[in-house]
């Protein structure tokens, strides 16, 4: 089964050469210039003259089955479905568990991610939830990463927040070492995903983790880092001295991911360790569920802020593909890498988003 993407522009308006891409299954066979490929040997043509390919998003922080509960059980948050998912560009996605870790479990996150990736999107998980000691499928974090497939870290792991189990340093330690072991034994990323809070310990726990132990510091992956202020700026530091950050999108108390973005930049960061991520599913501060769609709604914000499509997209992208562990499969538009393509108007409205080579969002008559 051929599709082609004929006559579209790939990877942004500054690189104006249109080209055709050529999918083959669930992977992209070929990239070359517009016109080239015989139509007859094609199955499926679709016309995108006018069209932007970018690499479908990567969203690294999703509640898929709800977050929320923390103002008791009626504020427990719904599912998130295939369509929402879709309809905001993304294609590939981490699902975790957030603050409860008591009346949700792994095993319904599982079932979920399994659905979804039935649905055509490609889904990986955190063991964990907020705790430490965390939640795990087989009672042991360095199994969970060896033997779970979808499994590639542990996470929301919550430091320097009232809601956190806070964790001594040799807990953190314990966890930290697990994670990384079962990474290497499994081949997975092996990330440590950490939600940080407005504690006034901020970066502190994390630091020092790093600081007593010989772990990679790629491992780490802090997030919620734009929530306030003082924050803020640790993780800027943090990002100077080599660390990975992820940045909340739809943050409106902190600062919000465009401006963060563009203090990191300015700071001179290495921006290809920065990442956003959704929160989708979970509660925000001001009430209400955040949207899938607020991460693609910041990335248009970055690039109507100014900076160019080629640095903002794989903020969601390439960036988080590298950190999984998935690139150059994931994260890319190239031949051999995974047909994952968002596809958008020259105003950057998406009109299609095809994952795993499955046409599963199409705006194109809208
Ligand atoms: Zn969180």
């Amino acid at each position: 089964m051929l599709t082609l993407l004929a006559d579209i522009q790939c990877g942004g308006p500054r690189r104006p050469d249109r080209a055709d891409i050529v999918i083959a299954g669930d992977t992209i066979e070929r990239i070359g210039p517009a016109g080239s490929f015989r139509s007859d040997l094609i199955d499926t043509v679709i016309p995108c003259g006018g069209f932007l390919a970018f690499p479908a998003l990567i969203d690294m922080h999703v509640h898929i089955i709800g977050g929320g509960g923390e103002a008791g059980f009626a504020s427990r948050l719904p599912q998130i479905g295939a369509e929402e998912i879709c309809a905001a560009g993304v294609a590939t996605l981490v699902g975790l568990l957030g603050s409860d870790g008591c009346s949700r479990g792994l095993l319904d996150l599982y079932a979920k991610a399994k659905a979804l990736e039935a649905a055509g999107i490609t889904t990986y998980l955190y063991s964990g939830s907020y705790a430490v000691p965390p939640v795990t499928f087989t009672g042991d974090i360095v199994k969970d990463l060896v033997l779970i497939d979808k499994v590639v870290g542990a996470g929301e792991i919550a430091l320097s927040d009232h809601r956190s189990s806070h964790p001594s340093l040799s807990a953190m330690l314990r966890l930290a070492s697990g994670v990384h072991l079962g990474g290497l034994l499994g081949g997975k990323a092996g990330i440590l995903h950490l939600h940080m809070g407005d504690g006034k310990e901020g970066l502190g726990p994390l630091i020092a983790t790093i600081e007593h132990s010989d772990l990679p510091m790629e491992m780490f992956v802090p997030t919620h880092v734009n929530r306030n202020h003082s924050l803020f700026q640790e993780a800027i530091d943090y990002c100077l001295a080599g660390g990975r950050i992820d940045l909340t999108a739809g943050e409106t108390a902190g600062i919000p991911v465009p401006e963060a973005v563009g203090m990191l930049i300015a700071s001179g960061a290495d921006i290809s360790r920065v990442t956003v991520s959704s929160d989708a599913g979970g509660s925000i501060p001001s009430g209400g569920t955040a949207p899938m769609r607020a991460l693609y709604d910041d990335l248009i914000g970055c690039i109507r802020a100014g900076l160019a499509p080629e640095t903002v997209f794989p903020l969601a992208a390439e960036n988080a593909a590298k950190t999984l562990r998935l690139y150059p499969r994931r994260g890319t538009l190239a031949p051999g890498s995974a047909a994952d393509i968002l596809v958008t108007g020259p105003d950057y409205m998406i009109r299609m988003l095809i994952a795993n080579g499955r046409l599963l969002y199409d705006a194109r008559s809208r």
